[in-house]
């Protein structure tokens, strides 16, 4: 069975949170398995495009409106992902350094997508399955199916769409349709929601199968999706949930090229104390006190905006004896404060504003408990990484982190869960935390050696994914 994944990020090509983790993995897994499992995405200007070899598989033209532009597609020559993956290049448009976060973000991305289907309607057979993640590539499923030029060709071919996270939806005014190809133009409203057209709504009714990336996910996409829950509802029939999984080659303690110091489920105890005391000299911490930590975007879905108050609140009640580490970034205002934060916390709150992927390795391993008082997780990759490392979640039961994340009082756990994404519940769990740590190190290290036992690899999620595709062979 050979599938396509067409995405906007790729870990190690770009990534901007877990759509990069899920689709550089994924694949990978699925060829494992006896698949053939292959990325299209856009070729961004990337240190990862600059070190490795390509070559040229396709050249075309396409139109976006009344603009021709020109495009061609690389192929990564080695393979050395695990799977074939392949870049579009469209002069202008994406060779940028970042992913996203540009005014013509749109028209970059309907190009993207133009190209993808131009491309694949020149392939001598077709995939067997074409798997789109996210909003970046919505309009696909609709563009088979119904745009006049792509229609006859590809037409049959499966979509899967995964909803990764339904917060961003890519939604744009019907001013903009005319940059579309020419469609069937009594199938306008599949494009539409609300009055706008919208990429994610369109997949959501147009692709074959929907998922999503954890049970409790879809379940809560009925009550809030960003005023897409009635469509979710309407649509429950097609929609299902995979959870993701982890690369776990990559997350790897026994040998993450970015640890110093490496450690297994039996050397845990040692090796989290090297990686913490080294994690510590790093940022003028106290290696003796229980280390928490933050690691992802600074936004109001990760309730980041609670973390300057909960940091506060914290580290004054527990007056020396609590440090906190946070990487992350976001909105401006909440860097800003976190940033200033720093200088009024006597040195036990420290913060790198900015994305390191090798700074977020060391803080999984280094940490002793990992924060995610998230309102809205869709899965959530960093709790996982963190049960990998041994380190504690401490988590809101919401989306993918209640699925993953048992509380280890009552309901016979390993991590620390709450209900509200509110100041108090944060202060409420960093005070059992530390409880545990001050209090109970045995029963804290059980835990840990137990969470480093789980598999969260993809091998399950991987089977899962192809056992759907199979039920939609033609
Ligand atoms: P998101 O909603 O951001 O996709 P996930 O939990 O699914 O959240 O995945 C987040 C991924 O991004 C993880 O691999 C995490 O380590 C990484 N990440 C987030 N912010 C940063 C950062 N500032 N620096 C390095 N890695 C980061």
């Amino acid at each position: 069975m050979e599938i396509l994944h067409v995405a906007a990020e790729c870990f190690p090509v770009a990534k901007a949170g877990g759509l990069g983790d899920v689709v550089g993995a994924l694949p990978k897994y699925q060829n494992k398995l006896g698949a053939i499992s292959k990325v299209v995405m856009p070729m961004y200007r990337t240190s990862f495009l600059i070190e490795n070899e390509w070559q040229l598989v396709h050249e075309g033209g396409q139109f976006l409106g009344e603009q021709f532009f020109h495009y061609s597609v690389i192929r990564e020559k080695t393979n050395r992902l695990g799977f074939d993956l392949y870049l579009v290049d469209i002069n202008g448009l994406l060779d940028r350094e970042k992913v996203y976060g540009y005014a013509d973000d749109i028209e970059r991305f309907l190009a993207f997508q133009i190209t993808v289907c131009d491309w694949l309607k020149s392939w001598s057979r077709l995939p067997d399955i074409v798997h789109c993640h996210d909003h970046h590539c919505g309009l696909i499923p609709f563009l088979f199916k119904y745009a006049d030029e792509f229609q006859s060709r590809l037409h049959n071919i499966p979509t899967v769409f995964t909803v990764h996270n339904a917060q961003y939806q890519g939604n744009f005014d019907w001013g903009k349709s005319v940059l579309l190809p020419s469609y069937d133009s009594w199938k306008w409203s599949m494009l539409d929601w609300h009055g706008q057209i919208n990429p994610l709504a369109a997949a959501i009714k147009s692709s074959w199968r929907v998922t999503t990336v954890s049970h409790s996910y879809l379940q809560e996409l009925r009550q809030q999706a960003a005023g897409l829950e009635k469509l979710f509802e309407y649509e429950k029939g097609k929609c299902s949930s995979i959870l993701n999984g982890i690369d776990a080659d990559l997350w790897n303690p026994e040998k993450d090229p970015y640890l110093l110091f490496h450690f297994t489920i039996n050397s845990f105890e040692i090796g989290k104390k090297k990686n913490k005391e080294e994690l510590c000299n790093n940022f003028q911490l106290d290696p003796a006190l229980p280390l928490f930590c933050f690691i992802g975007r600074l936004v109001g879905e990760k309730a980041a905006d609670l973390l300057p108050a909960a940091i506060q609140h914290a580290i004054n009640r527990h007056k020396g004896k609590v440090n906190i580490l946070l990487l992350g970034s976001g909105e401006k205002s909440i860097e800003n404060e976190l940033y200033h934060l720093q200088h009024s916390l006597g040195g036990y709150f420290k913060c790198s504003i900015g994305y390191q992927e090798a700074l977020s390795h060391s803080m999984y391993a280094g940490a002793d408990f990992l924060l995610m008082p998230s309102r809205v997780e869709p899965c959530g990759l960093n709790q996982l990484y963190a049960m990998r490392f041994g380190t504690i979640p401490m988590v809101r039961r919401v989306g993918g982190l209640k699925d993953t994340v048992i509380d280890m009082g009552d309901d016979g756990g390993y991590g620390i869960c709450f209900n509200h994404a509110s100041v108090e519940d944060i202060s409420h769990s960093i005070d059992r935390a530390i409880a545990l740590y001050s209090n109970e190190p045995t029963q804290m290290n059980h835990f840990r050696k137990l969470m480093m036992g789980f598999d969260f690899s993809w091998n399950k999620a991987a089977q899962l994914y192809l056992d759907l595709y199979k039920t939609l062979k033609y």
